[in-house]
């Protein structure tokens, strides 16, 4: 055993505390990995983790039910500071062949917060048994972030309260960049979501004689068509933003036009002006062709999702950082996607910042994206988030 773990990621700095650390942290993501929950449901995963901190001497109480938050407390002024891993993991049914496959079928860490958990469980150990200088660190492992609003959920429950947590850090194993790589920048770095969903109302008739009717069929399709319009005629070709029409229900049979059709969207957004501009042009656009072919629209616009947003100041200490770990090259600041993470509403209510560790490796088969039935990741990667949540704990307790 000693052999691997000197003989992990060579080249990369980690210390002889994250080696040694290393077996047990892969141990922790297998059984998590083959005992997955999903959504609010992580009953078993929450009961798994107390068990782990209670093993290291810590504390532990539940938040939203199935969230789980502890304290390491020097007992001296200073900040709090959040640590956060999601705990869930998907309703996808695994299709690989390692030893640790989902034993819950249906079911399967195919995003990697089983990662998350474990990489964070023995960053929580290392600062149990090494005490921290001042202040004290809160260790959140939040259920339901699949589309679950779970850090909602906790939060209305209190985890940001008693102890106040002053700055928080997440971090995001990541399959789109190589094993030894951080991705990490300032500003809005994952997007903003709303979900749209659209009924248009016109009036059926027989399909041969359309005249008689308002085609709500032929209304969506021009909908369809004209709301692609918005992102390269409204929005300004240096910003970004993303309408995608995911899904569109109409009809009964070939001889008919039906009264109604259905559309569903996604929208995807960094910025809040670019946001409004959005919102406001879906409306004119939906309505004002509704209109002009003799159809109602009904527009139900909801907010699913802020943009997660890292604050510079802490996004560049966590950049210092990962250089030390993996060196200036290794680091990137191109972090931005439009997938969406529940995060933000952390950040939307405390100043800090997400990461995301690479670990992608093409000689060990992980080379398929977050939410596939074949998706893993090089377990070698932990060790580098293993020890980046260690030293940025330690950094922002330092200075803040
Ligand atoms: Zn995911
Ligand atoms: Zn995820």
């Amino acid at each position: 055993m000693s052999a691997i773990q000197e003989n992990l990621l060579p080249g990369v700095n980690i210390d002889a505390v994250t080696r040694a650390a290393h077996s047990e942290l892969v141990a922790n993501r297998r059984y998590l990995h083959a005992h997955p929950e999903v959504g609010m449901e992580t009953h078993e995963t929450a009961q798994y983790v107390e068990s782990q901190l209670q093993s290291y001497g810590l504390q532990t109480e539940r938040s939203a039910q199935t969230g789980v938050i502890s304290l390491v407390d020097s007992g001296k002024p200073g900040p709090t500071v959040m640590l956060r891993a999601d705990i869930d993991a998907l309703p996808i049914t695994e299709e690989t062949s390692h030893e640790y496959v989902s034993q819950n079928v249906g079911k399967m860490h195919a995003c990697g917060h089983d990662t998350h958990a474990a990489m964070q469980l023995a960053v929580s150990r290392r600062l149990q048994n090494e005490g921290i200088g001042r202040g004290r660190i809160k260790l959140l492992y939040q259920p339901g972030e699949e589309g679950h609003h779970g850090a909602q959920k906790m939060i209305e429950d209190g985890a940001l309260k008693s102890p106040d947590v002053t700055v928080a850090y997440g971090q995001h194993i990541w399959a789109g960049c190589p094993t030894g790589q951080i991705q990490i920048s300032g500003g809005p770095v994952m997007a903003a979501v709303d979900t749209v969903r659209i009924v248009i109302h016109g009036k059926g008739t027989h399909a041969a004689f359309p005249h008689g009717g308002n085609d709500p069929i032929y209304c969506g399709a021009q909908i369809i068509t004209a709301l692609q319009s918005i992102v390269s005629r409204n929005i300004d070709p240096l910003k970004s933003a993303v309408i995608t029409v995911s899904e569109f229900h109409a009809g009964t049979a070939h001889n008919i036009i039906p009264p109604h059709a259905k559309l569903t969207m996604s929208v995807r957004v960094f910025e809040k002006d670019v946001h409004q501009v959005l919102k406001r042009r879906i409306h004119e656009v939906v309505n004002g062709i509704a209109d002009s072919l003799g159809c109602d629209a009904d527009i139900d616009y909801s907010h699913e999702q802020v943009a997660t947003v890292n604050d510079h100041r802490v996004a560049e200490l966590v950049r210092e950082e990962a250089i030390a770990i993996v060196g200036a090259a290794n680091v990137t600041d191109d972090q931005q996607t439009m997938g969406a993470e529940d995060f933000s509403d952390f950040l939307a209510e405390v100043p800090g910042a997400f990461a995301f560790i690479g670990a992608a490796n093409t000689a060990k088969e992980c080379i398929y994206p977050h939410h596939h039935p074949k998706f893993n990741i090089d377990e070698d990667a932990m060790a580098i988030g293993n020890e980046l949540m260690y030293r940025v704990a330690n950094r922002l307790l330092a200075e803040y």
